[in-house]
């Protein structure tokens, strides 16, 4: 007899919330995508994140949904907020035969050999957000992190475009300064090829860049390079061996391209009442050209 059970008796495996049984307070092993629909494995990680948090712990950090990248707050990922209804055999099953699984756009219903899934509860009643935002520690805003996701790119949906011109308008309005976004594109990493050449999301940035000229220089400077590229016809790409892709741009569309969105910039930072609009964005127009210089010869 161990020492523990001569002490105490038997040793309790578990201890559950208060008024609880065991069984209730077991989570689905499935989670939906606030933003597309699509079902996604808890893995490990989350199920201890759980326990943390029942044990009253702030459980911090985000994940992307793999598939249209809407970020969702681990936290309520672990508390159960986005739980699929139906038992975990169910859903196992369907997502190993995807042939008789079936996603319902209008509805927003998962269906399975006809029948209807029950999905995470308040599935749509929430728009998720796509934009973050990273602070200093003193409070002021550095950048905004923006994913757009494969379904946006697919559904031509630019939601997000309006959400950064607002975003960046009220950043302007309340501190005087521009904050750039950091656009990524999520649900494309099947695909090797860098974004400037997948068709889709060319076709997003026309539709995107049509809506909002201004959103160019608005980003980040690791972000501005692609997005422009996907703009204008380039080359193949090579690779240095180094990850880094590069390709043939002719240095005069690039720039014409700069100077448009320049100027929408301009007007769309006069018109927010910001004085040192024209001399920031003739800072930015500069050292794009150096830029540019740079890259192309
Ligand atoms: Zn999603």
């Amino acid at each position: 007899m161990g020492l523990w059970k001569r002490l105490f008796g038997s040793k309790p495996q578990s201890t559950p919330a208060a008024g609880r049984s065991l069984e209730d307070t077991r989570q689905s092993g499935y989670w939906q995508c606030q933003g597309c629909g699509s079902i996604h494995f808890k893995q490990e990680g989350l199920e201890v994140l759980a326990e943390l948090q029942d044990l009253g712990n702030e459980v911090s950090g985000g994940s992307t949904c793999s598939e249209c990248g809407t970020r969702h707050r681990v936290a309520e990922i672990a508390s159960g907020k986005f739980d699929m209804q139906d038992s975990d055999e169910l859903i196992a099953k369907a997502l190993a035969d995807p042939g008789n699984a079936s996603w319902d756009r209008q509805r927003k219903q998962w269906s399975y050999r006809g029948k209807p899934l029950r999905g995470s509860t308040g599935f749509g009643t929430e728009k998720p957000r796509q934009l973050d935002v990273s602070r200093s520690s003193d409070g002021t805003p550095l950048f905004f992190t923006v994913h757009v996701g494969k379904e946006a790119v697919l559904h031509q949906d630019l939601a997000v475009v309006d959400e950064i011109t607002g975003s960046v308008a009220e950043e302007v309005r309340n501190r005087g300064v521009v904050v750039p976004s950091m656009l990524f594109f999520s649900g494309f990493d099947h695909d090797s090829r860098p974004i400037w050449k997948i068709q889709e999301i060319r076709s997003w940035c026309r539709l995107a860049f049509e809506r909002a000229p201004h959103l160019l220089t608005l980003l980040t400077e690791q972000t501005v390079d692609p997005v422009s590229w996907s703009l204008i016809e380039t080359g193949e790409v090579q690779e240095d061996g180094a990850g880094n892709c590069t390709t043939a741009i002719d240095p005069m569309e690039w720039l014409q391209l700069l100077k448009e969105s320049a100027l929408a910039c301009g007007e769309f930072l006069r018109e927010l009442g910001m004085q040192e609009g024209d001399d920031w964005v003739e800072q930015w127009f500069l050292k794009r050209c150096s830029h540019v210089k740079e890259n192309t010869q």
